[in-house]
């Protein structure tokens, strides 16, 4: 059996979850599901970032516990998630027991291979992303030096533990290079090494000082780990590495069988795609096959942040058009290459022209004429009176049928719905065209029992071809037509099959 590990960032919980978490985790969660309907075993987790010093700020600036503010976050999360029909395998908490222990343990392992070393800390910081600069990779203005997201810089210059990342700068450009899909979309290796590679890779600050909420490094009381030195080990983490507990690590991780995806927003690509190859080439570990990098969802033209007010929180949406949607949204619109523009008029427009007017209505008319027609009964097919019209929807049906599986393992849920949405509109046609009211009305039943058959057998496919995505939506519908969503079950002629009434499924906003 096919399988396959795959993985959303970490969240960072200093606050609540926004429409980009939303975009991270559904793009992961519709391919997850995607690969198991076509027959993977799958592992997918999500999870929470839960150390750094920002998070110490926060919970001080809100007058909480950490810990009891990391516990409400967290729950907060898992909420959405529940809500949105994620259903992953693990929830990684940063705080919990068997992850720090673990990351102490590759601290020490790394420190003893000398991979670790002591050293002084001189750089430009971003407190707020945790981030070093150089003086060249950062922004300059009025004197002062920004993060490329616009935080002020801070300089820093004390004793610290530094990852030897130096030493494989010439090793990770290598792999990009003999590794074309390694990073997808690959332009986005081209600005790494532009960016971060080309003025020389330094070695990495993995500790920090003045603070006290991180996990501690054993070799030095007076230091914890640097938040993203812990936080990318989660990916091996929730496998158990590291542990008695470990037969997720062997079957998902370490069996070169198993393909490993990583998904996330640009911004992090930094630490996915450099940093954490070289730690798990330190620890003599296979590389993960993928990382998957979309753009950002930006509101009118700016990015999402907190400081702009801007923020879409997505149970604005979820309450008004309900999950099915929002995940169904927020697929159709992915962009890997760009960002893209989020805006409510956008969302409707979406929502009437696919769902509503499409999706919905094909399927109220195909339920309502097999009721009228065949007391609800699916007609069979008299195979010698098809006609031009007919046969043409039919290799239709079977050029999809052709392409799904294909679409699904390069990642291109995108397009699967592009020609989903196309066979719906040619379905529609189908319907205006046939005129089955008069061929009802002139008593030619054979034509139309073909043309009923036809169309349901299409449209069961196309049901289950969405069922990733439309979850609670196609579930409903299955029960109104004892369908049973299945991928093996497509491309299947459903004559006989006794249906249901049907009402109204997606109305129009
Ligand atoms: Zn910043």
């Amino acid at each position: 059996m096919k399988k396959a590990y795959l993985t959303t960032p970490i969240y960072y919980s200093s606050g609540k979850p926004h429409l980009g978490h939303a975009y991270t985790t559904i793009l992961a969660d519709v391919v997850a599901k995607y690969k198991k309907a076509i027959g993977y075993d799958i592992f997918f987790t999500t999870g929470m970032d839960e150390h750094g010093q920002k998070i110490f700020d926060v919970a001080k600036k809100l007058k909480k516990n950490v810990k009891e503010m990391l516990d409400d976050n967290a729950k907060i999360f898992q909420n959405l998630w529940k809500k949105l029909g994620i259903n992953y395998n693990f929830f990684t908490r940063t705080t919990s027991q068997d992850h720090k222990k673990t990351v102490q343990k590759i601290f020490s392992q790394l420190y003893k291979k000398k991979y670790i070393y002591k050293g002084v800390w001189t750089s430009y910081y971003c407190p707020n992303c945790e981030e070093n600069y150089t003086e060249t990779q950062a922004i300059k203005k009025k004197g002062k030096l920004f993060c490329k997201l616009g935080h002020e810089l801070v300089f820093k210059n004390e004793p610290s533990f530094f990852l030897k990342t130096s030493q494989f700068q010439k090793w990770i450009e290598k792999y990009f290079h003999d590794h074309n899909s390694f990073i997808y979309p690959s332009f986005r290796a081209k600005e790494l090494i532009n960016n971060f590679l080309n003025e020389g890779l330094k070695d990495l600050s993995i500790s920090r000082k003045t603070l006290c909420w991180g996990v501690p490094i054993k070799e030095d009381n007076n230091h914890v780990i640097y938040v993203w030195f812990d936080a990318l080990l989660n990916y091996l983490t929730n496998l158990g590495y590291g542990t008695k507990k470990n037969q997720n690590f062997t079957k998902y991780w370490n069996d070169g069988r198993s393909e490993i995806i990583h998904f996330m927003s640009k911004e992090i690509s930094r630490f996915h795609c450099i940093y954490w190859p070289i730690m798990l080439k330190m620890l003599n570990l296979r590389l993960p096959n993928k990382i998957i990098i979309h753009g950002w969802i930006i509101n009118n033209n700016e990015k999402m942040s907190k400081s702009k007010g801007n923020v879409i929180d997505p149970w604005q949406y979820i309450n008004r058009f309900g999950s099915d949607a929002l995940r169904y949204f927020l697929v159709k619109e992915s962009n890997f290459e760009n960002d893209f523009n989020f805006t409510d008029k956008f969302f409707w427009d979406v929502y009437n022209h696919d769902l509503a007017n499409n999706y919905g209505n094909v399927l109220t008319r195909i339920a309502g004429m097999i009721k009228k027609y065949c007391h609800n009964v699916v007609p069979s097919l008299t195979k010698k009176k098809l006609d031009n019209d007919d046969k043409e929807i039919l290799i239709v049906r079977k050029e999809i049928l052709k392409k799904y599986k294909n679409l699904i393992n390069n990642y291109k849920i995108k397009e699967l719905l592009d020609e989903i949405q196309k066979s719906y509109l040619l379905l529609n046609k189908y319907i205006d065209e046939t005129k089955p009211w008069v061929l009802f009305k002139d008593g030619k039943l054979d034509k139309l029992f073909n043309f009923l058959n036809i169309i349901f057998n299409f449209n069961c496919d196309l049901i289950i071809l969405l069922s990733p995505i439309l979850q609670q939506t196609t579930k409903k519908i299955s029960q109104i037509l004892n369908l049973v969503l299945d991928f093996k079950l497509l491309n299947k002629d459903h004559a006989k099959l006794k249906i249901n009434s049907c009402p109204p499924i997606f109305n129009r906003k």
